[in-house]
């Protein structure tokens, strides 16, 4: 079994997430979108062995940070899906529009697809990629099956869900992709968003007004 840990970063209180096999102390890092040296530090001090770096989409609040982490800890970038080409290329654009230090453009080591399983040495567990465009084209979830664990990036939130006026950005596909690809998770299934508090798939099929319909 996974067990986590939240570090809201940056700006945005971005929350990056450290999942950790209790047993081995390895882990992967979801969404490292700020503070590297300091995520670098935590690793440090608990004696984390961090395996990879993953990436649900490339907003820069979500993915500034990672280049530097990867070099720090000598870890690859995994995801998102390759139709973030466009947000990634452009981190200087992003981090200019709200006034922050620029950043060079970002290539994954890896983009990721629909549906592959992701098997990262000692991490214990596979996680499956559910591709959910609609926020951005290219987001992906993470699906930590035997933990029940969704990373839901900035697709579903507690009681929200996320924007869709951005360039590239879909309303309709939005929906769909948590209709479809999220909503069918088993209804204990936490949910761990990129920004806020937490849920579980249950929950958000009772009480997310955007996904039931009230919003359209
Ligand atoms: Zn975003
Ligand atoms: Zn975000």
């Amino acid at each position: 079994m996974l067990t986590y840990i939240t570090i809201p970063v940056g700006a945005f209180q971005e929350n990056c997430r450290f999942l950790i096999n209790q047993e081995n102390g390895s882990t992967v890092i979801c969404d490292p979108g700020d503070n590297a040296r300091e995520l670098y530090r935590l690793t440090e001090k608990y004696h984390l062995k961090v395996k990879a770096i993953i990436l649900t989409h490339g907003h820069l609040d979500h993915c500034g940070g990672a280049m530097e982490l990867a070099r720090l800890l000598n870890v690859e970038i995994l995801g998102p899906h390759r139709d973030d080409e466009y947000w990634l290329h452009n981190l200087d654009m992003q981090a200019s529009m709200f006034g922050l230090e620029s950043r060079p453009p970002l290539t994954p080591h890896r983009y990721l697809e629909d549906g592959e399983v992701l098997d990262i040495p000692d991490i214990g567990e596979k996680i499956l990629v559910l591709h959910c465009p609609g926020h951005t084209p290219g987001q992906v979830c993470f699906y930590f099956k035997e933990s029940g664990i969704l990373l839901s990036g900035d697709v579903l939130f507690a009681g929200s869900v996320g924007r869709s006026d951005f360039p590239k950005g879909d309303p309709e596909q939005l929906i769909s992709s948590i209709r479809n690809k999220l909503m069918i998770l088993p209804d204990e299934t936490r949910v761990l968003p990129g920004h806020g508090g937490e849920s579980t798939i249950g929950e958000e099929k009772r009480e997310n007004p955007y996904i039931n319909g009230y919003f359209g």
